[in-house]
Parts: C-alpha cells; structure tokens; sequence
C-alpha cells in the first residue's frame, strides 16, 4: 500500500514504541484506512510540489522538524507510561500467535478469550480484570482455507432497485483443509456482517467410487460471534477430522460503507448527476467486511469471484473476466453476473473488485479505468506502467505471474493506492496527470506510486509477510525499488539522489526520538497492525534496504532476491527467510565473510529502535582516527542534562541501556587528496563494537576527511572541530562541488541535526549553511530548507526573525537569480524542483521581486475571459503563485480561487488550491474556511477535512485560528468527523505546531484538561502535542539567543 504519509506527521505513532507493547482488548477497529486516508491525504497534496520547499511542504518541513524535535521530550513521560503499560499489558513469553495452535488442540480450535487470557497472562484476574486480559487475536491453525467460490451482489448502484440502501448480499464456499481434529470453524467476519445461521452447512468431501466427489454433512450446533477480535466460530456437533477436506458454504449481508473500507461505496457527479460505485480496500484486515473469511496474510488460498453488477456498469476484479455472455440475476431486474477466472493461491488482503461506470484505456495487458471526464489523463500511467512492469520483471528475475494488470483512479480513497494482485486502486491524484494543468512533481508521484504498487506484484503479492510483523519488509522494500523502477523510465529524473533528501534525511527526524519504534515489531490488534504502516516501516524500511544493496553489491542483492523469490513463491515468509537467501549469496560471491551473516548485520537495524552516529576523531599526528558509534537522539533523557560518566546511579543504569544499543555499521570514507565519491562498498565495518581504531587510509593532517560516501549509511556522522573547520574550508572555496552533492546535502543536515540535539555548537553549524551562497544544486538546498525550517517555525514569531529572514534572503540571492521565475518545459527535473523551492521561501520570507510576480501573474489569470480553461501559470509555478497571491490579496482573490476549486475537473488541480486556499491573511475568511471543512455539502469532501486544517496551520495568522477553532468547536468536529483517528490526531498536530511559549502551553494543558474525558482517540496525539511544545520551549531557551548573536554577526551582506 502507499500511504503518502502526511510530512507534517512523520512520527505518526510516535509512542508506538510503548503503545504497541499493549493489547487492547476492548478496543474495537477504529476506521483505520479512513484515518490513514486523511493522514496520507495531507502528505500527498502537500508533496504535490515535489520539492517540499514551496508554501505547503515547505511548512510541512517545518513542522515535521518540530514535532519530531518537540517529541523527543516524550521521553521521560513514555519511560513512565511504558513502565505502567508494561506491567498493565506486558506479551507473557511465547504469546504469539504459535499457541493458539495449543488452545486450538486443547479446546477444539477456539481459544476462549478468558481461558486464553488466564492461560497466558500472569496478569489476568487482576483487578483491571477487562485491561489486564491480553487477547490472542490469531486465528487457530486447525482449519486451512484451500479455495474459496465468492458471490456478491452489491445493492444501491443505480435507481432500479427501489428503496434500496447501500447493503451486500453474498454467499461464499470455502474448500478448506483440516489439519487436526477440531468441533469448530473459526474464521473472521466484520463488524457489521450479518451470517445466516440457519443456511450454512458444512460437507466432508470425499472421494467417490465413481471418480468425482461425494458429500457428507456435518451438522452444526450453533454460531457464536466474538466481536472483540471479529471472529464466528461455527460449534459442531462432531469433529472435524484431521486430514480431511470440507466445504462450508455461508450466505450473509453487510453494508456498502462509506468509511473507505472494506466493500464500500464512493461517488461522483457527472452532468448534475450522482454516479456511485462499489469498491474495495481491505489490507490489512478488512477482508472480513466484505465476505467471511481467513483473514491473515499467511492464510494463502485461491479465489473464484463472481459480482453482480448493473447492466451497463463494468465488474473488474484480480483476475481476468471470464468471457462469454453474461446471466441476469433472477431476483434483480436489469442486473447480470460477471464471473471472474480462479486466481492464483493468494491472501486475503489482496482481493479487489469494483463495480463502476468507467471507462478504461488499453496497453496491452494493461489497462487503466477512470471517471469518463477523466480518462483523457490516464496516458502517462499507461505508458509507464508497462514499462516499469517488464523492469521488475528482469530485476527481480520472475515473470508476472497473473495475464493482466488493472490500474483504477477512484475519487474516495484513503491511502495512496493499494497493490490488490492484478487490480491496483489508486486515489486519482495518484495515478492521473494532465499534461499543462499538473505539475512536474505530480507526474512523479503518479510514476513513483505506479513503481511501487507494481513492486509489491513480487514483494508482498508472491512471496507475502507471514504476518504484520514483517509489514516493513514489504513495505520497505516496495518503498526501495520504486525508486528504481523510476529510474528506469524517467533516467533524467535523478530519482535516486532524490532519495537521500526525501526518504533517508526525512526519516532521520522521527527515528531520532526515544519514542520511535523497531520497524520489526509484534503486533496482533487490528488497531495495532495499522499503527505500524507509518514512516518507520516504510522510510526506514526502505533506507535499510538501501544499505543492504550498497554493502552487499548490487549483483549479489538481486541474486540473493531472485533465490528468495523463486524459493518462496505463492507463500508466506519472515525476514529471517530473506537475511538466508542474502547470506548464501554473499558468501558465495565472497561480499561477506563466512563468519559474518546478513541477519547478523540487520537484526541491528530491525530489532533495535533508532540509528547511530558515527563520531569521528582524528588523530593528526598519528594520521588514524578513533571511530566511536553511540544512539543519535534528539533530546537527551532528562531535560538540558546530557547522560555523562558523572551523572546518578540511575542515570548509570539508563546509560548502560543505551550502550546495549550498538549496530553493525559499513565503513566507507573518503579524503581530500582521494575525492571518490563512488565507492559505496564498506572497507571497514563496525561489528557491533563501541569504537575501532582506522589506521590506515586517512589523509595527511591538513586533508579533510568524509564519512558514510552518498549517505548510503543509516547514520549520521560527527567530526573533530578540526576537520569540520577543513571541510567548512572547502565548502566555502570556490571548490565546493568536488564533495559530490549528495555528501554536501548530508553535511548540511548532519550539522544542523547535530547542532539541535546540542552535539555541535550552532556557531559550526550555521557555518556550514554559509557556503549556501554559491550553491546552485537541488540536492544540498534541500536538505538545507528542510533543517532550516525548524529554525523558521521556532523563529517566526520573535523579534529575531528578521535576522534569519534577511540571513535566508542573503543566502538565497544568488540562487534566486540562478533558477529565474520561469519554467521551461526543458528545465530538468532537478532545476524544476530547485526553482520552486527557492521561489516558495523567497516569496515567503517576502522578496519582493517574487511577490510581485506572483500577484502579476495571479491577476493576469483572473482577467482572463474563461478562467477555467485559460490558466498561463505556469503549472510547476501554481503553489507558490496560488499562495502568494491570496496571501497578498484579499477576499476577491480568494473567491476566485475557490470557484476553480469548485469547478475544476483534475484531481491535482483541485488539491493544489485546496492548498493554497489556507494561505489567505483575512482570519475571517480563514475562519469560514476552517467552518467550511467540518459542514457537508460545502463543497470539500469529508476526507479533506484535515488537509483543510492543515492549509490553515501552515500559515502563521492561521494557526492560532485553527487551534481556537479546535478549542471552540470541538464536539461540532468530533459529531462530523466521527472516530476517524487520524483525522482528528491531524488536526490537533497540524494546530498546534509551532507553539513554544509558556503561555501556549499553559493554553493547550488546559485544552487537554477539560476536554480529558471526551478526548478518545485524539489523547495521544494533545498529549504528544504538549510534549512537543514543552520541548520547543526549552529549544528556545537554549538556543535562541546563540542563534541571533551568531545570525547577527554574520549576515552575508553587512
Ligand atoms: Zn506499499
């Protein structure tokens, strides 16, 4: 799945470090795709720029540095709470899913929730008696779905049912497989699925004296439902016996939601009238709400769908249509079946299928389905779906498996888009792109989400995670090489450079935290699985993988890859079963010593939370240096008080927790004298050891040397005062680019990263940014902007801001002359990405030749005569020019803009100005926009809600706006956006980022007091809110005056 998350909230389950040690028994599934939906949407649009640096992402930096900075304040409040969830909620030993297969034994396949509970937690029976349960959520392993025979009929599509509602009917034949003696079935069904227990039936099926197969029934006692884990479990009257093969055959109804999950239904209007369509979304486990079934990935079984639709509508599904004429359904008039060809064995969170009125266009095997207005924009997706399909073909080695590939744009969609096998759904922005309206940055998240959802046709589809724990494995891998399947069409993109600043540097922020997480984690709660599908599994993940193909070589990765692939195919595997396939190849090919295995190496990076840094200490005389690795956090354990040999006992014993934390880290360097920014390969390792000795290699005294060569590293890398004095030399040479660009973007963040967590001093670290004068690469302003923005958001509101703004515009006067305020069609990607990067903080920190551009082209577009359809703006240039000139302009400005939002017909569009709209300085207008989000039929979907909120916010007259918005009308927003978690969780975040005064503090500790009780889903994310703010307080009383003193004397002009 792509779930686009949102820059704003990159720690999104920041505290799942100790929320994901409990269980929650009580809780049940709280919309999780809708909340992932609002939390992608927000990421998505505000990437939509592509350079994270104009109005919207560039804010979004801003915050994300904040928060993840603010969040490491969690620290000591999460040791507490950690502490009492441990004991409250503590996984006994060995209570994964494996001894459900003993309950299952024991009492027949169904583990009753109190003697599960009894059996396995030393704390049930407390007190606590609901809390202290931990529910076994896994299903037993007595019953294995082999085949399952689906038929659905969704009601409600068109008018020719009278009085319907949007409901289901269905009926499913599940072939299954004993595999011990049992006297029950236990399988998943939803929340609102209704089973007809008096006409199921289960039959023996077993091989006649003729040749084909005979039945034999099995009488059934009676159905019992446990909603707390979803499960029916079916109670015989016999055993089932173990070996034999059984049909059971259900008929049940359920609703077509409107939640984006499950079997639910989404709508669009065309020609003043509502056009509805059936849909799907079921990872991780929402399978079970549109049909009973085995609902865990490992759970493999082949699938025969059939749907019935209205004439005149189109069913697809993962497999191909079986051709041939269609059959009415005899009880609904003016409605045929469609039925689908048998799938390959897969699981079940990989079934798809959509009735819909759509149109599609053709490529081959491929085709792609959109609204029929908008199917005109389906032709890049078209033509680099292929594409990129016959690359991963030939890199991971193995066919794709299934005869066609659907790719399908529909207009309520919660994450990004979802790899469902042979049928990928996407939200439109995600896969359309209109040539001349969308931006550049738009055409590749449309090619990157492409790349990705095809990656997963491999990794996640054929070979599967047995279970969620290994989700990072799929989803970092997918996240990896949808990088390369970009590359591979679009070369001049340079999207592997991009990903340094995008995915690895951006990550670095929320895994800096003492809140972060292990991305190999334990999960079992549906609430807890879709916890984890959050920038750690998926930047991380992928950051990981990176390391693995550079430290192993890329020949020797793919091999590996290929042989796993091949190996597991059609099943389910662990990470473990990766880390063999990689460590047979290495040592074969002599990567690795046959001492040494992959798993060795990576167990440091999966199973421990957070990264190193790698501390470098040269010694000049010798010509060696001292390497020593320790835990990179953002904010020391207790307050202004950094952990040293002299501190307290305690203090002693949490150190020593830390120096548990040491990784296996690839060594690469290069020198002043060597300047070989390509050798990626370590010539050293760390080996989980706490220092070495380099010997050899290094450079005379007066050479700077580098560390961790294009970042390929998962690290971060401080140096001797001397060497950076060298490196800052060379920076601000006329030399500079002879460190390649990637190593300048690292320096830039390593620096200014270090300098916040008060392991460099800001005066060296804001020396570093100075040599940004003569830079004209994308790369290194990037990652520049992007630690900078946290000095923005903490700046803003002081009378210091006018140092940093002049510094920034000093700093900016050259690029800003470099890059030009017109897009060409031939600039390169990069250039593109530069200029609006640039143009967005310079028109933001006021320059006035951008500013009055803006307004100029902003009024020319107003004055055309068809507004609609002649827009000059250059499409690449519209966030900053939509931004600036609402900024600037007032109620007319604004009007206009939100009569195209209206009126547009282009996904990208619509979101764009969806943007720029919460960029307006009038706080009435701002405030009818915030009343407009949370009103239906305003005009802005339900789902846009927080992306609404998060506009305003990233304006800085808006923000304290939406906060008292928040405050003032918070029963009004819960009633409208109901229990969708993230939503809310968005809104609170995106209200509250750049607060660090005392008083904001004091303000929002009352806010959290008197709505405590009602707060539900949105504690965590007000409480991590204050925490933030506590931390920015403290930042600002450190550092504040340091930075003005040194912005001060150092402004590049005086
Ligand atoms: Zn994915």
């Amino acid at each position: 799945m792509d779930i686009s998350p949102d820059p704003e909230n990159p720690f999104l389950g920041a505290k799942e470090g100790s929320q994901l040690k409990r269980r929650r028994p009580q809780t049940k599934q709280q919309l999780p795709h809708r909340s992932r939906g609002a939390m992608s949407q927000s990421r998505e649009a505000l990437a939509m720029d592509g350079s994270g640096t104009s109005f919207g992402k560039k804010n979004g930096i801003v915050l994300s540095h904040c928060a993840a900075f603010l969040l490491a304040s969690v620290f000591v409040l999460s040791l507490l709470a950690t502490g009492l969830l441990v004991y409250h909620f503590a996984p006994c030993p060995g209570g994964d899913s494996p001894s459900l297969a003993d309950a299952a034994s024991r009492d027949g396949g169904y583990p009753a929730e109190g003697q599960d509970g009894d059996r396995r937690s030393p704390h049930a029976g407390s007190k606590d008696g609901k809390a202290g349960k931990r529910l076994d959520v896994r299903l037993p392993r007595s019953v294995l779905p082999h085949r399952y025979d689906l038929r659905l009929i969704p009601i409600g599509l068109d008018t020719s049912v009278v009085g319907s509602n949007f409901t289901f009917t269905g009926e499913v034949r599940i072939m299954v497989n004993v595999t011990e003696a049992t006297r029950n079935v236990t399988l998943h069904v939803g929340d609102e699925m209704k089973v007809d227990e008096a006409h199921s039936t289960i039959d023996r099926t077993v091989a006649a004296v003729s040749g084909g197969k005979r039945r034999k029934r099995v009488s059934i006692n009676r159905h019992e439902l446990d909603p707390s884990r979803n499960f029916l479990v079916i109670h015989l009257e016999e055993d089932l016996k173990a070996g034999e093969q059984y049909e059971l055959y259900l008929k049940f109804s359920g609703v077509l939601n409107d939640l984006l999950q499950g079997f639910y239904r989404s709508s669009y209007i065309e020609n003043n009238e509502t056009r509805w369509i059936a849909t799907t979304q079921f990872q991780p486990t929402d399978a079970r709400r549109a049909f009973p079934c085995f609902d865990e990935p490992a759970l493999k079984a082949r699938f025969k769908i059939s749907i019935a639709r209205p004439r005149g509508m189109s069913a697809i599904s993962n497999m191909p249509r079986i051709p041939g004429e269609s059959k009415p359904v005899p009880e609904l008039p003016g409605w045929v079946w469609e039925h689908f060809e048998e799938s390959v064995p897969m699981s079940t969170y990989l079934v798809a299928f959509v009735v819909c009125d759509f149109e599609s266009r053709r490529n081959g095997s491929f085709a792609v389905w959109a609204r029929r207005q908008a199917i005109d924009q389906a032709n890049y997706s078209l033509k680099v779906g292929p594409a990129i399909l016959k690359h991963f073909e030939n890199y991971f080695g193995v066919d794709y498996p299934l005869p066609k590939v659907d790719m399908i744009a529909l207009p309520d969609f919660a994450a990004g888009a979802m790899e469902n096998w042979g049928l990928i759904t996407y939200r439109e922005i995600a896969l359309l792109y209109q040539q001349g309206v969308s931006t550049n940055s738009n055409k590749q998240r449309v090619a990157t989400v492409v790349s990705h959802e095809l990656a997963h046709q491999w990794f996640g589809n054929l070979v599967t995670p047995s279970w969620w724990t290994d989700l990072w494995l799929n989803e970092g891998f997918a996240s990896y090489v949808e990088y390369l399947g970009v590359e591979a069409v679009e070369p001049s993109w340079k999207i592997t450079e991009q990903f340094v600043v995008d995915e690895l540097q951006n990550v670095f922020s929320l895994d800096a935290l003492e809140s972060s997480h292990p991305i190999s984690i334990e999960v079992g709660h549906p609430d807890e699985i879709n916890e984890i599908f959050d920038r750690i599994s998926y930047g991380k993940g992928a950051s990981l993988i990176r390391m693995m193909d550079h430290f192993l070589t890329t020949e020797v990765f793919k091999k590996g890859l290929t042989n796993y692939l091949k190996s597991r195919a059609y099943q389910s595997a662990t990470q473990n079963d990766l880390w063999e396939a990689l460590t047979a190849q290495a040592h074969k090919d002599g990567v690795l010593e046959a001492s040494v295995t992959v798993k060795e190496i990576m167990d440091t990076w999966t199973l421990q939370m957070g990264f190193p840094i790698l501390k470098v200490k040269r010694d000049y005389e010798k010509g060696s240096a001292k390497l020593t690795q320790e835990r990179f956090l953002l904010r020391k354990r207790e307050k202004g008080k950094a952990i040293s040999k002299t501190a307290s006992h305690e203090d002693e014993e949490t150190e020593e927790k830390y120096d548990n934390y040491l990784w296996w880290i690839p060594i690469t360097f290069t020198s002043q004298d060597i300047m070989n920014f390509n050798t990626t390969r370590p010539s050293h390792w760390m080996k989980k050891e706490r220092s070495i000795i380099l010997e050899s290699g290094l450079p005379a005294a007066y050479h700077w040397v580098i560390f961790n060569i294009q970042e390929t590293g998962f690290y971060r890398v401080n140096y001797d005062p001397t060497n950076w004095k060298m490196l800052t030399a060379q920076l601000e040479s006329d030399k500079f680019t002879e460190i390649s660009p990637i190593n300048r973007a690292q320096l830039l963040d390593d620096a200014l990263n270090l300098a916040r967590a008060s392991l460099l001093d800001y005066g060296t670290a804001l020396g570093v940014t100075r040599y940004l004068s003569q830079e004209t690469e994308y790369l290194p302003w990037k990652a520049a902007f992007s630690a900078l923005g946290y000095l923005d958001s903490m700046l803003i509101r002081t009378g210091g801001f006018e140092k940093f703004k002049s510094y920034m515009l000093s700093l900016m006067e050259n690029i800003y002359k470099h890059t030009g305020f017109t897009d060409s069609i031939r600039d390169e990607q990069l250039t593109v990405y530069k200029r609006v990067s640039v143009l967005g903080w310079a028109c933001s920190l006021g320059h006035n030749d951008c500013v009055q551009n803006s307004i100029q082209q902003f009024s020319a577009w107003q004055r055309s005569p068809n507004p609609d359809k002649n827009n000059s703006i250059s499409p690449n240039l519209k966030n900053v020019i939509y931004c600036t000139a609402i900024r600037h302009g007032g109620q007319e400005e604004w009007d206009f803009a939100w009569a195209r939002y209206l009126s547009t017909n282009v996904g990208t569009e619509k979101d764009l100005l969806l943007a720029a709209l919460g960029c307006s300085r009038e706080t009435w207008i701002l405030s009818r926009y915030l009343e407009w989000s949370v009103t239906e039929n305003s005009g802005i979907r339900k789902q846009d809600a927080a992306r609404v909120f998060a506009a305003v916010s990233s304006n800085v007259i808006g923000q304290p706006l939406a906060f008292n918005f928040l405050r003032e009308k918070w029963d009004k927003i819960k009633e409208y956006i109901g229990s969708s978690l993230f939503t809310i969780n968005n809104i609170v975040r995106s209200s509250t980022k750049r607060m660090n005064t005392e008083f904001e503090l004091a303000d929002l500790k009352k806010f959290s007091m008197d709505h405590r009780r009602e707060l539900g889903t949105a504690t965590r994310a007000v409480d991590q809110a204050i925490e933030k703010t506590e931390a920015n307080v403290e930042w600002m009383k450190t550092h504040y005056n340091t930075i003005i003193e040194w912005l001060s004397h150092n402004s590049l002009n005086s």
